[in-house]
C-alpha cells in the first residue's frame, strides 16, 4: 500500500487513521509511544506544538508521520549536520522520500536537489539553520508550499539553554516568510524557562505543550534529612549497600569533594574527586578511572556528568541540596541508564539552604555592587597612570577594597556583566609564581602530619627529598612544573601544601592570578546602561527554583510524580518504590531504602 493514496483525503479522523496505518507500514510499530499521539493530533489539527521528550523517546516520528499525510512539504531545521545524512538514509530505507541541504552538500548537488524539491520529489527536507541566511535559498523556499515547519533541538533558540545558536533566532522570521505553516518545536530540555522561551522566540502564542517520557521507573528516589556531621556516614552506608556497584556522590563545594574522598578511602572505598578547579588532564584521568572501574565512586561537583556515557551507574547520592530540581533530576538520572534498579538519595539538612543562597548571591550581584565595582575600576585606572587603559587586580583584592562587603563570586559576576555590556574587557589573565617556605624543621613538619593523611605525608616526603634546601630558604615555584617533577597531580600537590599552611608548618603564597581589566567606556557609574530589572528577574527565578527544590525534599508525594508534575507531564503515575511510596505502602524491608 502506498502512502500517496491518502494525500487527497482531508478529514482529521481519516488522517489520524492514516498515520496509525503508516506507523505500521513504514516503521513496523504497532502503537505510539507516550506523547507522540497527542503531538501528532495537534499538528494534524494545524496547532503549533512544543514537544518536550527525552532523548530516544521518538521525537522524529512526531513530524515524520504528519509529513506523509499533509499537503506540501515538511521542513526540518536541525543543527546536527553530521546526522542529517543518516536520518535521510534511514527514511529512504523505510520508503519515505527525504533529502537534506547543508554546507556538506556541493553547489551543483544543492541545485539538483532544489529542482527535485520543486518537482515534489520529497516529503521531508532537512535544513541547517544557517541556510536561511542564503538569499538564493530563500527565493527557492518562497516557491514551495510548506505545511509543517519542524525545529529539532529547539532549545538552541534559547539563551537560557546550554546550546544557544544565534542562527536559530532567524527562525521566527523564516516561519513568517514560509507563509506561517504549522510549527513543531522539539527538545529534550525540560526546564520550564527554556520551554517558554522557545515559544516566545518562535512567536508561538496558542500552542499545544506536550511533555512526556521523563519517568525513570528503575530509579528509586529518596530524600533523607541528615545533620551535616552525619551525612558522611549515611553516604558510606548507602555505598556499602550497593556492594561493588559504581556511583557518583555530588557535593556543593570543591573542598567537600576532597574531604569525602579522603573519608571513603579510610574505609577502603576507591573514590576520586572531580571538580571544575582541576585541569583538563586530571579531569580526564578521573573520568577514565571511573569508566574503567578502577575507582568505584566519583565525588564531584556539578561539573561532572555531561558526556559521561556509563550505563551501569548504580547510585547517585547528593551530599548537598542542588539549586534546582532540573539539575537534581539530570544528575540523579545518570544512574541506571541500563534500566536496572538504581538508587538516588538526596541527603539534606535545613542549613543546606545557606550554601545555595550563597551561590544565588554570587550569580546575581545587585545594581549597587555592579556600580561599585565599576566605580572602583575607574578610580584604580586614574591612580595608575603607567598602565593607561588597564587595571591589574585579583577579584579577591578588588572585593576587599570595596566599601560594602560582598562575596568574591558576586564581584566576578559583576565584572562579567560589565564586560557583556561593553564597559570593560578582560584581555589577559596574568599569573606569578607560588612561594613556599618551611616554618619548622623538616622532622617537625613530618611528625605533625597525621599518619592517616597518607597522601599529604607522601607529598611532604617527596618535597623534602627533592627540594629540601629550596623550601628551607624560601622557594619560588610554578605548581605545574613542580607537580611534573614530583610525578603527582598539580591539584593534589596544591591541596597538600595548603593543608600544611593551615597547620602553620609552612608559609605559602599561592600564585597571584591577576586579571587585567581594560576600561572600554567611561561614564558616571550611577548612569550605566545595564538591564537591572532583567537581572533581578533572573535572581527571582533562581530563588523560586530553590523553593521548588526544597518542596521536593519535604513532599510526602511520590517523588517521581512530583518531578514529572514539575516538568509539566500530564497525569504522571505513582512510581511505587520511592521512599514516600514505600512508606505509604508499608513495603517489606527488602530494599536498602526501607531502613529510612
Ligand atoms: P529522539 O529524537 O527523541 O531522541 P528518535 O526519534 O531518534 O528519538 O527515536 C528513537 C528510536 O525510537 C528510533 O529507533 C525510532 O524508530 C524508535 N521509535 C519511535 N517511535 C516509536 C514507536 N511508536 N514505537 C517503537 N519505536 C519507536
Amino acid at each position: 500500500m502506498s502512502a500517496w493514496l491518502y494525500l487527497s483525503i482531508d478529514s482529521m479522523e481519516i488522517k489520524k487513521k492514516q498515520v496509525i496505518e503508516l506507523l505500521r507500514i513504514h516503521f513496523g510499530y504497532e502503537s505510539f509511544r507516550p506523547g507522540q499521539e497527542k503531538a501528532i493530533d495537534a499538528l494534524l489539527n494545524g496547532k503549533d506544538t512544543v514537544a518536550v521528550l527525552p532523548t530516544g523517546a521518538g521525537k522524529s516520528m512526531i513530524f515524520q508521520l504528519p509529513s506523509l499525510v499533509l499537503e506540501g512539504v515538511t521542513l526540518v531545521v536541525s543543527p546536527l549536520i553530521a546526522l542529517m545524512k543518516d536520518q535521510v538514509d534511514s527514511l529512504e530505507k523505510v520508503g519515505i522520500p527525504a533529502t537534506f541541504i547543508n554546507s556538506s552538500v556541493s553547489l551543483s548537488e544543492t541545485t539538483k536537489r532544489l529542482a527535485q524539491i520543486r518537482d515534489g520529489a520529497f516529503r521531508l527536507i532537512y535544513i541547517a539553520p544557517e541556510r536561511f541566511y542564503n538569499r538564493a535559498f530563500l527565493d527557492e523556499l518562497k516557491k514551495l508550499k510548506v505545511s509543517l515547519f519542524a525545529i529539532d533541538e529547539a532549545h538552541c533558540i534559547s539563551q537560557w539553554g546550554h546550546d544557544f545558536r544565534p542562527s536559530y533566532l532567524r527562525l521566527k522570521e523564516v516561519i513568517k516568510f514560509c507563509g506561517n505553516p504549522t510549527v513543531v518545536a522539539l527538545t529534550a530540555t525540560a526546564t520550564t524557562e527554556v520551554r517558554t522561551d522557545i515559544a516566545k522566540q518562535l512567536g508561538l502564542s496558542d500552542y499545544e505543550l506536550v511533555v512526556s517520557g521523563f519517568a525513570r521507573p528503575n530509579l528509586q528516589l529518596a530524600a533523607v534529612q541528615a545533620k551535616g556531621s552525619d551525612k558522611f556516614e549515611y553516604i558510606l552506608d548507602a555505598i556499602r549497600s550497593q556492594e561493588s556497584g559504581s556511583g557518583i556522590v555530588y557535593v556543593g563545594t570543591r573542598s567537600k569533594a576532597d574531604e569525602i574522598v579522603e573519608y571513603l578511602s579510610d574505609y577502603d572505598i576507591t573514590a576520586v574527586a572531580y571538580h571544575g578547579g582541576m585541569d583538563a588532564d586530571s579531569r580526564n584521568w578521573v573520568q577514565e578511572q571511573f569508566m574503567r572501574k578502577e575507582a568505584q565512586v566519583v565525588v564531584a561537583t556539578n561539573a561532572f556528568g555531561l558526556g559521561i556515557n556509563k550505563k551501569d551507574i548504580r547510585f547517585v547520592l547528593h551530599h548537598d541540596l542542588p539549586g534546582t530540581l532540573e539539575a537534581y533530576y539530570q544528575e540523579a538520572g545518570r544512574a541506571g541508564r541500563d534500566g536496572r534498579p538504581s538508587i538516588c538519595i538526596l541527603f539534606h539538612s535545613p542549613s543546606d539552604r545557606y550554601l545555595r543562597e550563597f551561590f544565588i548571591q554570587g550569580d546575581n550581584p545587585g545594581p549597587q555592587l555592579i556600580k561599585d565595582v565599576y566605580r572602583f575600576l575607574l578610580q584604580a585606572k586614574e591612580n595608575n597612570p603607567e598602565h593607561e587603559e588597564t587595571v591589574l587586580i585579583t577579584y579577591g583584592e578588588l572585593t576587599k577594597q570595596l566599601s560594602e562587603s560582598a562575596p568574591e563570586m558576586a564581584v566576578g559576576t559583576a565584572i562579567k556583566i560589565l564586560e557583556k555590556e561593553g564597559y570593560v574587557s578582560r584581555p589577559n589573565e596574568r599569573t606569578t609564581n607560588s612561594y613556599l617556605k618551611l616554618l619548622k624543621s623538616w622532622e617537625e613538619l613530618i611528625a605533625a602530619i597525621s599518619p592517616r593523611a597518607k597522601v599529604q605525608l607522601a607529598i611532604a616526603e617527596k618535597l623534602k627529598e627533592r627540594y629540601e634546601d629550596e623550601i628551607q630558604n624560601g622557594w619560588q615555584f610554578v605548581a605545574e612544573e613542580a607537580a611534573l617533577s614530583l610525578r603527582i597531580k598539580k591539584d593534589v600537590l596544591n591541596r597538600a601544601i595548603k593543608k600544611m599552611a593551615e597547620q602553620d608548618l609552612v608559609e605559602y603564597r599561592p600564585p597571584f592570578k591577576g586579571t587585567e581589566i581594560r576600561i572600554l567606556k567611561e561614564t558616571d557609574p550611577e548612569e550605566i546602561d545595564v538591564d537591572f530589572s532583567a537581572l533581578e528577574e533572573k535572581a527571582g527565578r533562581a530563588r523560586a527554583k530553590l523553593e521548588e527544590m526544597e518542596a521536593y525534599v519535604r513532599t510526602n508525594m511520590c517523588r517521581q510524580q512530583f518531578i514529572l508534575k514539575y516538568f509539566g507531564e500530564d497525569d504522571p503515575k505513582l512510581c511505587g518504590h520511592c521512599d514516600n511510596c514505600m512508606r505509604r505502602g508499608k513495603m517489606p524491608k527488602r530494599e536498602y531504602l526501607a531502613s529510612y
